[in-house]
């Protein structure tokens, strides 16, 4: 079944007959073959999307007809968590019980575009007062039409769930590619769809490489909205490839997240949340605070508590009890990380801990909680995303100078601040130029909150109402009320 694409309602091979290896990447070894469709199946997905919004039942249903099939696959998903929990673990690395968070998390976020599916059977009509009272004019929010949504592999269930909940619940239909190292829980998301009689072409799952399936999605002219959660790089080419056809596009992107500590705060604290926002998922989260600035005064404290408890963390397969960081996704992300550690050690960057490959792991894309210092700031490791699980640190001596650095990037997705002081941490918060601010904690992340990122970090917002507007277009409906004529060419 792994091998196969979920097209039209069906289970189909790839016309091209091929497969990609899909890997454990805490072992190494091949748990299965998925299908590496070509543009032909996405030509052949993207047609079936097409007639089920042109022509099929889907976008006319009315939203509480809509949010029926979404909590159906809701109720689906929280049935089979364990499992797919296990799925996630042996296909992507990271520990258990984030697996579990997250699996709960993707049936949350189809559970809450159910209500806001309900919402729009009364809020999809908006009067609007105009200055000529022989007028009346309403604005209305439809559908957007076909879907063409791209994911990663850093939380391969929920990234879909971001796209494909929302999108659902407008009324649109879908041509999901999930990454080509994760997508096992997306095909099990096809299993739901068929098991919940979803009409075909709703949602069609292409498995497959960037440049073979990704790239033809993107370059379809039948697809009407392309939505993409990926690296700049990617983004980039998504972007012009939509632009031939002025797709509407939302683009949720990396980042190198500030987190600004000042020297109120409490040091057993700041090392938790500095932890959490770097190691958790092997630090491949596109929010991750990956850059840490400390004031001064608790600059050492700080750095020798957070090099302590980095070295304690509990490294393994994600399916062991205990385990606190698992193996990186792939050979590839593994072998970029250990690069970019490399290359600081070159720059002069001292590694604090970790830095390099756990002792005693003959198997698996292992790799240290690593703390970084004494890096400039023109320096690879301060300025690029490295996605994983590796930290720089840095001393600032005022709130200024704190605001400066942190701003002084291309990115802008997450950042956080903490402090005793209230007033400060929200006047930092708004100083900060990014998506999403956390005060007094890094990553905690709710669905019904915007998310999004500044400057390179994308464009548009997922998740609350704002994700649902993504795939709503907005028409306006203007009428002539009077009985009297229009009298320019006409004169009475
Ligand atoms: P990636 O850009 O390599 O790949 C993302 C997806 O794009 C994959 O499905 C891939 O197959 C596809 N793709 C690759 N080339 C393509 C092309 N030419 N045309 C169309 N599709 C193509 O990213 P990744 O390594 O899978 O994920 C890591 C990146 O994602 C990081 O930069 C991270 O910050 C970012 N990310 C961002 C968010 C967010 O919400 N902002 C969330 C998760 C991950």
């Amino acid at each position: 079944m792994q091998d196969k694409l979920f097209i039209d309602g069906k289970w189909e091979k790839p016309r091209k007959g091929g497969t990609i290896d899909v890997i454990n990447p805490a072992t190494e070894e091949v748990i299965c073959k998925a299908g590496a469709g070509t543009s032909n199946d996405v030509d052949h997905a993207v047609k079936a999307a097409r007639i089920a919004f042109d022509s099929g039942p889907w976008p006319k249903l009315t939203g509480a007809e809509r949010a029926r099939y979404l909590r159906a696959i809701a109720g689906k998903i929280d049935e089979r968590r364990h499992a797919l929990a296990r799925l996630e673990v042996t296909n992507n690395g990271k520990p258990l019980p984030e697996a579990v968070w997250d699996i709960d998390d993707a049936a949350g976020c189809f559970n809450y575009y159910a209500g806001l599916a309900e919402e729009l059977d009364n809020n999809a009509e908006e009067p609007i007062a105009v200055a000529d009272t022989r007028f009346s004019s309403k604005a209305v929010r439809e559908p957007l039409g076909v879907v063409g949504a791209i994911t990663p592999w850093n939380y391969p269930l929920l990234m879909v769930a971001w796209k494909v909940a929302p999108a659902l619940a407008a009324g649109c239909t879908i041509v999901l590619k999930p990454s080509e190292l994760t997508p096992l829980t997306a095909l099990e998301l096809g299993r739901i769809a068929e098991e919940i009689d979803l009409p075909p072409g709703v949602l069609n799952i292409v498995t497959g490489t960037g440049p073979d399936a990704g790239e033809p999605l993107t370059e379809h002219p039948l697809v009407d909205k392309l939505a993409f959660t990926g690296s700049v790089p990617t983004g980039r080419k998504v972007m012009m490839a939509g632009a031939q056809d002025i797709k509407n596009i939302s683009l949720e992107l990396g980042g190198k997240s500030p987190f600004v500590v000042f020297a109120d705060s409490d040091i057993e604290k700041a090392v938790e949340w500095i932890m959490f926002g770097i190691f958790w998922n092997q630090g491949q989260v596109c929010s991750a605070t990956s850059r840490v600035l400390i004031e001064e005064p608790i600059y050492d404290a700080v750095l020798k508590r957070l090099t302590e408890e980095a070295a304690k963390i509990k490294i393994g397969n994600g399916l062991d009890e205990g385990t606190l960081l698992g193996p990186i996704v792939s050979k590839g992300q593994y072998e970029k990380i250990l690069g970019a550690i490399e290359r600081a050690r070159q720059d002069g960057v001292t590694v604090a801990a970790g830095g390099g490959r756990p002792a005693g792991f003959n198997s698996g894309y292992f790799i240290e909680p690593t703390v970084l210092t004494d890096m400039t700031t023109d320096s690879f490791v301060w300025r690029e995303e490295i996605f994983g699980p590796v930290v720089c640190v840095k001393p600032f001596n005022d709130e200024e100078e704190a605001i400066r650095l942190a701003n002084d990037s291309r990115f802008g997705l997450a950042a956080a601040v903490m402090s005793e002081d209230r007033a400060r941490c929200e006047r930092v918060a708004r100083a900060l130029r990014a998506g999403i601010v956390w005060i007094n904690c890094s990553q905690p992340t709710f669905i019904e909150a915007p998310w999004g990122g500044y400057k390179q970090s994308g464009i548009g917002r997922e998740l609350g109402r704002w994700g649902l507007a993504n795939y709503l277009e907005v028409k306006q409906i203007t009428s002539f009320d009077a009985d009297e004529p229009w009298g320019w060419y006409i004169k009475g």
